[in-house]
């Protein structure tokens, strides 16, 4: 049996302006009975540091919405009240609710559970209306976190063959394309600009503490940076490619953005790559309406690795203003299809990024037909950034962050990746699935809201149209 994969979460508070859901408030009316201390297992009421006869302020960050402190205090002084910056952050995709969800999984590494229950719509848009076949739930054999059953979530990344020759005598003919593993289905993508030096060289020791890779344009690639190569994808152009051979030399993999001319000069950059190195070279691909098509002419022309590029709320990139566009669900989906169409499917490795928001959408987006995922603004909400997308994108990051030191960012995102990975084997092991690279494109062990719908009320309402007509 291979060696477990463990990522280790540390609690990591980060005393920055968090956001919360609800505040916890108590009363002018308590009494200090200390009766709230003791049902709280989540030790949100303490008292005081200097005077422990009166009760310290509620500890709303650790409060997870039980409400049982408010039903058993006999005076009636604590009141939970929705906090107003809450509904202002996020927007349609990026909803305010997963700002709290991300924050709690980077501050302990464990999967947050609300005592409220989920009382969310039943459906909604993008992966939200899909659901994962957790037929096997029921068996207690299947048990990814606690380890009575090894699930692997490792993922292999560049080309494959789609079959072996022999020759007479039994001896292998066909040559073995190298691959590179990744131990759990997530990358890290290109950081924002403007990040702090202490952020980014976080962000790059924790890809390498996960041994995970980051992309990183190459001029951000500085000498202290680029001790980490290993776990670093080069992102440049191919004009750029003769000027940074030391760096190419040393790296597992490179990538190279998609325009139009590359298609044809494919070929004669990965050979100049590989005279370079062993690095497997990434083709980034925008997502726009003919992004399969792009795709599947990249694959035939002997591409490794494609990463298609959605936007940050994971929809097509439109070519004109106004036109309607797919999501990543779907993009993802018509992508997988194309390639099994054209019978090349499992000779590419397939990433896919844009609107990658929570643990969930890893085994979606792997379902729909992705090998693995690649993420960026996750990282920067686990360290408190806020988003909003109304009238435009606007990433704001919490103010005295460059100052907090590279071991505590660097733990925020390890605990993040923690929380995700413990959801992706509870995921896999309700599902009976015991590797990770098995998810990619078994649709059939997904349930689309679309799909149901339209099996169980989309001839009824053809009728109606039929009649009014
Ligand atoms: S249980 Fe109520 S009255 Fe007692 S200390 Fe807590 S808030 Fe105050
Ligand atoms: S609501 Fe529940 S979790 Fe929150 S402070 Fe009260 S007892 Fe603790």
């Amino acid at each position: 049996m291979p060696k477990k994969y463990h990522i280790h979460p540390k609690l990591m508070p980060l005393n920055l302006n968090s956001l919360f859901k609800f505040k916890i408030e108590r009363g002018e009316n308590c009494i200090n009975c200390g009766k709230c201390t003791k049902v709280c297992i989540y030790e949100a009421h303490k008292r005081g540091k200097d005077d422990p006869r009166k009760m310290a302020d509620p500890n709303t960050m650790v409060c997870r919405n039980c409400f049982r402190c408010i039903q058993e205090c006999p005076r009636g002084a604590l009141e939970k009240s929705l906090d107003k910056d809450f509904l202002n952050i996020g927007g349609s995709y990026w909803k305010s609710d997963i700002f709290i969800t991300l924050w709690k999984q980077a501050e302990d590494g464990k999967v947050p559970v609300t005592g409220a229950g989920y009382r969310g719509p039943f459906t909604g848009d993008g992966f939200d209306s899909m659901w994962t076949d957790m037929s096997e739930i029921v068996r207690p054999t299947r048990d990814g976190i606690h380890g009575r059953e090894y699930i692997s979530t490792s993922v292999e990344l560049g080309r494959k063959l789609n079959h072996l020759t022999f020759g007479d005598k039994g001896q292998l003919l066909s040559q073995i394309h190298p691959t590179v593993d990744v131990p759990i289905p997530i990358i890290f993508d290109i950081p924002l600009d403007n990040l702090s030096p202490n952020v980014k060289m976080a962000q790059v020791k924790a890809a390498a503490e996960l041994n995970t890779f980051i992309v990183l344009p190459v001029k951000e690639i500085t000498p202290k940076i680029g001790k980490y190569i290993n776990n670093i994808i080069v992102l440049l152009t191919p004009e750029e490619i003769d000027k940074h051979q030391g760096l190419i030399k040393n790296a597992r993999i490179v990538a190279l953005e998609y325009t139009g001319k590359l298609e044809k000069q494919l070929p004669a950059l990965k050979d100049k790559i590989k005279k370079a190195g062993n690095a497997l070279t990434i083709i980034r691909v925008p997502v726009t309406k003919s992004v399969e098509g792009i795709v599947s002419r990249l694959a035939q022309g002997g591409a490794e690795i494609i990463h298609i590029v959605a936007d940050y709320h994971g929809r097509e990139i439109p070519e004109s203003a106004g036109e309607s566009y797919r999501i990543i669900k779907d993009i993802i989906r018509a992508v997988h299809l194309k390639l099994v169409d054209d019978r090349i499917r499992d000779e590419v490795t397939i990433i896919a990024s844009g609107g990658i928001a929570m643990a969930e959408h890893v085994p979606k987006a792997m379902l729909c037909g992705a090998d693995l995922t690649a993420i960026d603004l996750p990282l920067l909400i686990a360290l408190g950034a806020r988003i909003y997308e109304e009238p435009e994108k606007i990433i704001v990051l919490p103010d005295g962050l460059e100052k907090i030191t590279v071991k505590t960012v660097k733990q925020r995102m390890i605990n993040l990746m923690s929380a995700w990975h413990s959801q992706l084997l509870e995921v896999m092991g309700a599902m009976g699935i015991r590797e990770a690279r098995r998810l990619r494109g078994e649709t059939g062990r997904a349930i689309f809201f679309e799909e149901i719908d339209n099996e169980t009320f989309g001839k009824l309402f053809k009728k109606r149209e039929t009649k009014n007509v």
